[in-house]
């Protein structure tokens, strides 16, 4: 039988913290540290004791009776007091029942899927739900985690497995009795991987959600890249420090702009006055422009262009640069072209002082870095790997049928269907990638 397992699935520090318990001593810990009601799905209030029957916190105390809880199996939820100080006492004494060890990162939901809760899309889904920092991830992720990819998945395997079945029928047959079209039978995997093929192409384009938009901030210096950035984040960070327990670090490495997941990158190095650090700051930021999704190419409307500015202006990938004109409370020596417009880019007027045009700016970044909707099926990256395997193989199959050899098409078509259910791993999930998956969640998961 599993061991029962227990960890810490909020962060500490918080008003409550919450211990997860799962397996079959679930209810046997309880009974021993917790004085209130057990019930399944009940909370009971009570207190958690230790063995002299000294209180150690107030609390409440879930119990879910397996398989009606996350695990599959018999859990304990309990919510105490979050302090370190609470949280290390009642796992001491968890611990010193000798009913349960410390959980793996990531093993509830490893126990999840083993118990068949969830697949291993809807399991990474969790993940990425917890990871999500901007709207359009967590929308994603709450999709996946719903299990509308693994019914996708689903669909194709079921088509691949419908081909395979006519083909070795074929093969296998000595009386050539059977009918079989080849032409047909190439068209219906053409159609499933044209389908696949449309898939791994939003995979692709979602990698703005799993990776954040690079957005290069630049321009000569004093231009106002510092203030447009503090500007551009002060909002987000006012949002996300009224939500206790959110780290500020995450924030400023991705806010979130209009839903999607904004990356800035500083390029404050161009501002060195030495010649050689200089033109090392010049590259880098060269470079970044050029690794960017989007480039913000800041130009002061209060000076004179420099030769730096028409630099940068003449180098300009009008694909993916909008002009930003900045200092707009102040009088203007430059004045943008009509229309919105700058030297044929496309410009938008900010003040990072009144905040003039900021808004305009966010809805500028997110429409360049996602055009159109952005509602990806696939998101991970195991699966656009998993989905182009199986795109391959279907690949060799029709070949395979073209050349008069259906036999490698029967050989393929199984390689293409083992792509597919490694993605959910329903079918037979190799057990080192299901560690894999697992031991990259957090304790607590
Ligand atoms: P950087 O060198 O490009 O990072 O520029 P900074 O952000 O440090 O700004 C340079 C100077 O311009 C500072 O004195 C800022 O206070 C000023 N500045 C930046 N943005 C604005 C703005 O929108 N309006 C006004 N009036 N001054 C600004």
């Amino acid at each position: 039988m599993e061991s029962t397992v227990f960890a810490l699935s909020t962060p500490v520090g918080g008003a409550i913290a919450i211990m997860r318990i799962s397996g079959a001593n679930a209810r046997p810990i309880l009974e021993k540290l917790f004085t209130g009601r057990i019930e399944h799905r009940r909370a009971g209030f009570g207190r958690i004791a230790d063995g002299e029957g000294e209180t150690v916190d107030t609390c409440t105390a879930v119990f879910f009776e397996a398989p009606h809880s996350y695990t599959g199996e018999d859990m304990a939820e309990i919510s105490v007091h979050g302090s370190y100080a609470v949280v290390r006492r009642l796992a001491e004494l968890i611990g010193q029942t000798g009913l349960a060890r410390p959980a793996e990162p990531g093993e509830f939901t490893k126990r999840a899927y083993l118990n068949g809760k969830m697949d291993l899309a809807e399991s990474e889904a969790v993940m990425d739900l917890i990871a999500s920092t901007a709207e359009r991830q967590r929308r994603a992720a709450a999709r996946q985690l719903e299990g509308r990819l693994s019914a996708v998945i689903g669909s194709l395997y079921e088509r691949v497995k419908g081909v395979l079945a006519e083909t070795a029928a074929f093969v296998d047959d000595d009386t050539d009795e059977i009918e079989f079209d080849i032409n047909e039978a190439i068209n219906k995997i053409i159609a499933v991987k044209d389908d696949i093929s449309s898939l791994i192409e939003s995979g692709l384009k979602a990698r703005v959600l799993r990776e954040g938009v690079r957005t290069a901030i630049i321009g000569s210096p004093n231009v106002g890249k510092s203030s447009l950035l503090n500007a551009l984040i002060k909002r987000e960070r006012a949002i996300v420090t009224e939500i206790p327990g959110t780290t500020r670090d995450t924030v400023e490495e991705a806010v979130s702009i209009e839903g999607l997941p904004v990356v800035f990158i500083d390029t404050a190095g161009i501002r060195e006055t030495d010649d050689a650090v200089e033109r090392m700051g010049i590259e880098r930021s060269l470079k970044e422009r050029h690794d960017a999704d989007v480039v913000l190419l800041l130009i002061d409307r209060s000076r004179a262009t420099l030769p730096e500015d028409e630099e940068l202006i003449a180098s300009a990938d009008a694909g993916k640069t909008l002009a930003v004109i900045t200092k707009s409370d102040l009088p203007a020596v430059l004045a943008p072209d009509a229309g919105g417009s700058f030297r044929g880019l496309p410009a938008v007027k900010v003040s990072a002082l009144t905040g003039e045009g900021l808004t305009e700016l966010r809805k500028r970044i997110a429409s360049m870095a996602a055009p159109g909707e952005l509602e990806p099926e696939v998101t991970n990256v195991r699966h656009i790997r998993a989905l182009e395997q199986a795109k391959s193989a279907l690949e060799a199959a029709c070949t395979g049928l073209s050349a008069g050899t259906p036999d490698t098409a029967v050989f393929e078509l199984r390689e293409a269907m083992t792509g597919l259910a490694s993605i959910t791993g329903r079918e037979d999930a190799a057990e080192d990638l299901v560690n894999t998956i697992f031991s990259s969640f957090c304790i607590g998961k």
